[in-house]
């Protein structure tokens, strides 16, 4: 079975090194690679990938949109998020999805966190905040969003039923926040000092916080998140869980994500 990712830069994902450990613990003969596929090669390097029988693939960075308009047909999920990151090919009709948010609520889920008639505070309007959002809401959570570019937040907000907050601190009309999650690269390494949002003194009512950035494992944002005695997520979770439901849209198995995230610690 052949898989990939495609994108562009595409030498430093980590999805080849966490499939591959999650082909041989499922004893399937595969491969999973990392395809580089520069913007304006997109529509080319996907018809030659399909010819060559690519069995499934995972899309990132800068294709999540473009790859859309080049597929035989969208799954709802990935219709309604407004994007696409595992492509199944099925005799060579390509079907798109989104398993982000799955991945993302499965990381809520894992610890605990039910957000059913909660407020959640989102941080971040960008490709990955569509699919946070998207989730937040069908799970029924009431979504505030922080964005640097207030239009931005405005835009999702509105897509997806949300209200905004343009100041940080943000509005506190819920009077409190039983989840944050971060969807900003802010405390990415390398500048791991730095918090999209300090939460020392306040912490927002939290009782978890989530954050989307996997590097380093704990950032600032989820030190100080047990600091005012909420329960930290890190980025990895939606990562490997994420990764686990592309890998059963192709393979139709459930996906060892222990081997996944070990693979991915070493
Ligand atoms: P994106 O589409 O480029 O969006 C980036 C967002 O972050 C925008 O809302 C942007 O605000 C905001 N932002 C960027 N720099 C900022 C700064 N210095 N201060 C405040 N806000 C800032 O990127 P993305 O695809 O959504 O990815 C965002 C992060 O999520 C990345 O760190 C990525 O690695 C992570 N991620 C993790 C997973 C996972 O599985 N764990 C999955 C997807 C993404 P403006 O609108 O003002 O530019």
């Amino acid at each position: 079975m052949r898989l990939g990712v495609i994108g562009w830069p595409i030498k430093h994902s980590l999805s080849p090194r966490m499939h591959g450990a999650a082909l041989r613990a499922l004893g399937i003969d595969g491969t999973y690679e990392a395809l580089a596929a520069p913007p304006g090669e997109l529509a080319a390097r996907l018809r030659e990938l399909a010819a060559q029988g690519y069995r499934g693939l995972n899309v990132t960075i800068p294709h999540k949109q473009a790859v859309m308009p080049l597929l035989d047909e969208i799954a709802p999920t990935a219709r309604a998020i407004g994007a696409v990151n595992t492509i199944v090919n099925e005799d060579g009709r390509l079907t798109g999805h989104n398993t982000d948010a799955a991945g993302f609520m499965r990381g809520l889920s894992e610890a605990g966190c039910d957000v059913r008639g909660q407020c959640v505070l989102v941080l971040g309007a960008g490709g990955a905040a569509r699919a946070v959002v998207y989730a937040l809401a069908s799970a029924g959570a009431h979504v505030t969003i922080w964005n640097r570019t207030p239009e931005r937040a405005i835009a999702l907000a509105d897509e997806f039923g949300a209200e905004v907050t343009t100041q940080l601190p943000p509005a506190m009309r819920c009077g409190q926040f039983m989840l944050i999650v971060n969807t900003t690269p802010v405390g990415m390494t390398p500048n791991t000092a730095e918090t999209p949002l300090p939460l020392a003194g306040r912490g927002y009512g939290a009782r978890f916080v989530y954050d989307l950035v996997y590097n380093p494992r704990e950032t600032a944002l989820l030190k100080e998140s047990r600091q005012v005695g909420a329960q930290p997520i890190g980025g990895l979770a939606m990562l490997v869980y994420q990764g686990a439901e592309s890998l059963r849209l192709w393979t139709g198995r459930n996906a060892p994500v222990d081997v996944m995230t070990q693979a991915l610690d070493s």
